[in-house]
């Protein structure tokens, strides 16, 4: 039998920028997701392709420019909740002292905020697990945060091994599975929406 066309998931109605903030950001006013990942992993492309947007996020000419935390006021037909654009980590002609900064930025944002669903993890489907990433998962787990782990730019990988990959990629990340995104192609994009949606509307 023919697969059933896969249901697609609107975008959100509306994205307001909320302000970007260097420290902490100020109180959450409701659910909130934050999306993570090393430089240059794709985070941008993946949280513009998700929203449904051009360029709320600003994909990156130069890795590792964003030092901020971006909060962005997202109402969806069925939800209403803020996505948090976190620093990306890891970019290696950073100096040790900003790296540590920022890492510093990204813990204290994850530490005690009540309103927090859900990280996204994002990984490069095409690496190996990274020591950054496997210690950001552990802190997660450690601290009871919900996390989904999405690989990003599975348009590079072989069409044939692509699901293998991911398998075994989240089997290095200790993680049940991870989902496979392209902002190019947008394969994934609905899963991930729904993956989003879920997180906010689930107040257990
Ligand atoms: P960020 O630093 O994590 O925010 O990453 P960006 O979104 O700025 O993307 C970094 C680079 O990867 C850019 O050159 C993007 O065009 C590219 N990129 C992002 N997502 C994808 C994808 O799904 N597929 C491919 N092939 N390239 C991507």
């Amino acid at each position: 039998m023919p697969k059933p066309p896969a249901r697609s998931v609107p975008a959100p109605h509306t994205v307001e920028f909320i302000g970007s903030f260097p420290g902490r950001p100020p109180e959450a006013t409701g659910p909130e997701v934050a999306f993570a990942g090393r430089s240059n992993v794709g985070k941008s492309s993946a949280i513009n392709v998700v929203l449904g947007q051009k360029s709320a996020a600003r994909v990156s000419k130069t890795p590792g420019r964003t030092q901020s935390i971006n909060l962005f006021d997202v109402q969806h037909a069925k939800a209403r909740f803020t996505l948090v654009d976190l620093p990306g980590y890891g970019f290696a002609k950073v100096p040790d002292e900003i790296q540590h900064r920022w890492k510093g930025a990204i813990e204290r944002y994850l530490r005690d905020r009540e309103a927090l669903r859900l990280v996204i993890v994002l990984v490069d489907a095409r690496h190996p697990p990274q020591q950054l990433d496997l210690d950001l998962i552990r802190g997660l787990q450690l601290a009871e945060i919900p996390c989904q782990v999405v690989a990003t730019k599975v348009d590079k990988l072989p069409r044939s091994k692509a699901k293998g990959m991911l398998t075994k990629l989240a089997r290095g990340l200790g993680m049940p599975a991870v989902l496979g995104l392209s902002s190019l192609d947008r394969t994934g994009v609905d899963a991930l929406r729904e993956v989003l949606l879920k997180a906010v509307r689930d107040r257990s």
